[in-house]
């Protein structure tokens, strides 16, 4: 089995197709899985004391480990599993893109501070649109109120075109 407990997994098959969600549990033996949100069993509890208020509990069904593909954590694609040795010990590689499926500390390390970047980005960006729109929407009106007399001008210059040339 390629899979690990923690992956990141899409389902392919089954009434949660094209779901994705954590493995919780493997069963290497039976080559099952047990994944997060996926194949939920209700089971009806009776109580049997006090304490126990019984009830319909769901939990996490198996699923066949062939019905699921790995997530690679760099490139957020399901992909089959290849193997490479890095460092003299055996990694996980995804097969669309290379990276290790297995340093997960590292890649998703150098995402996370891309994205607090970009989203520093992204508010810089609005407090410039923010100043922006405040000064241009008096601008803005300078600007109707410029067109509208510019207007009005053309119109009654036109009229007294009409009106020499009705005379003409
Ligand atoms: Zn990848």
């Amino acid at each position: 089995m390629k899979i690990k407990k923690g992956d990141n997994v899409l389902v392919l098959t089954g009434k949660d197709a094209k779901k994705t969600g954590e493995v919780i549990e493997i069963d290497r033996e039976n080559n099952r899985v047990k994944v997060a949100g996926v194949n939920i069993q209700a089971h009806h509890k009776k109580p049997r004391n006090k304490d126990d208020k019984g009830g319909i509990l769901k939990t996490e069904g198996a699923i066949s480990a062939s019905n699921v593909l790995v997530v690679c954590p760099a490139c957020k694609k399901a992909t089959r599993v290849a193997h490479a040795v890095v460092d003299g010990e055996k990694t996980r590689v995804c097969k669309k893109c290379g990276a290790s499926l297995d340093v997960k500390a590292a890649k998703p390390a150098k995402s996370a501070k891309s994205t607090k970047t970009v989203a520093k980005e992204e508010v810089k960006e609005a407090k410039a649109a923010k100043t922006t729109s405040k000064t241009t929407k008096p601008a803005a009106k300078e600007v109707k109120a410029a067109t509208k007399k510019t207007e009005t001008k053309t119109e009654k210059t036109t009229k007294t075109a009409t009106k020499s040339s009705k005379k003409a």
